[in-house]
């Protein structure tokens, strides 16, 4: 089975054809960059270039910073107000004619891992954490997934958590690594204390970087980088089509 994944990010639109049996990307992913404002018109409009790219008529997955509820957008942290409460399924089907599924990015690069990646046959409570503009999260237990968690969010020194340890953050911010490590510790040993992870499985653009922020956390339960990196969320976006 091929569907075309389809990750949007507060900085790029990604998208690529999956093979679901293997996770493999069939051909090399398109990239454009979001439109800004991030608004439900802009944003499908380059959904909709990226599906034109590849010249796709068959079912496609898309991974959207967002909690979605039915295929409603529900929370807008990195993205513009106006998705609030539109039906991002509806619109993209309407709009380029492919049968869409939508799903919280976090929850489809977690889904990706499980499936094909770094926890393949993980059993416990696997936490993923996507860190990047937002942090997102992906929570499973015994490889069923617990959708729209969005810890993220949860307050750190009375802030939101992504606003003191994305990586957003840290370049903004001109942090060093070691700086930023120490933030994104904290964050870790807040997640350990509410969740107690068996695994904790960090993913997004910075997970290819791992030796410069590694060395400097400590977590109880075992720690390790996506083995899809940054292709996770295209891969699960994909993939939400038939296991979300
Ligand atoms: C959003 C999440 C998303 C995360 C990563 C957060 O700001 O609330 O839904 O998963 O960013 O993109």
């Amino acid at each position: 089975m091929k569907v075309l994944g389809i990750d949007v990010g507060g900085s790029g639109i990604k998208g690529a054809p999956v093979d679901l049996e293997t996770g493999a990307l069939i051909k090399k992913r398109f990239r454009l960059e979001t439109p800004q404002p991030a608004t439900p018109e802009a944003v499908s409009g380059t959904i909709g270039a990226v599906i034109k790219h590849f010249n796709w008529k068959e079912k496609i997955g898309v991974g959207f910073p967002a909690a979605i509820k039915h295929g409603i957008v529900s929370t807008a942290a990195n993205i513009d107000d106006s998705w609030i409460g539109v039906n991002i399924t509806k619109l993209i089907n309407n709009q380029t004619n492919c049968d869409t599924h939508a799903v919280n990015d976090a929850d489809a690069a977690g889904m990706a891992e499980l499936s094909y990646g770094s926890a393949r046959r993980e059993t416990g409570v696997v936490m993923v954490i996507t860190v990047g503009t937002g942090l997102g999260t992906a929570l499973f237990s015994n490889g069923v997934l617990v959708p729209n968690t969005e810890l993220g969010h949860i307050l750190i020194h009375n802030m939101d958590a992504e606003l003191y340890a994305s990586d957003a953050v840290r370049k903004k911010g001109e942090l060093s690594w070691k700086k930023w490590a120490k933030r994104f510790n904290e964050y870790l040993f807040e997640m350990e204390k509410l969740i107690w992870p068996d695994l904790i499985i960090i993913g997004g653009g910075i997970s290819k970087k791992k030796e410069k922020f590694f060395p400097f956390l400590s977590t109880r339960a075992k720690i390790t980088t996506a083995k899809l990196q940054n292709e996770a969320g295209i891969i699960g976006a994909a993939l939400s089509v038939y296991i979300d």
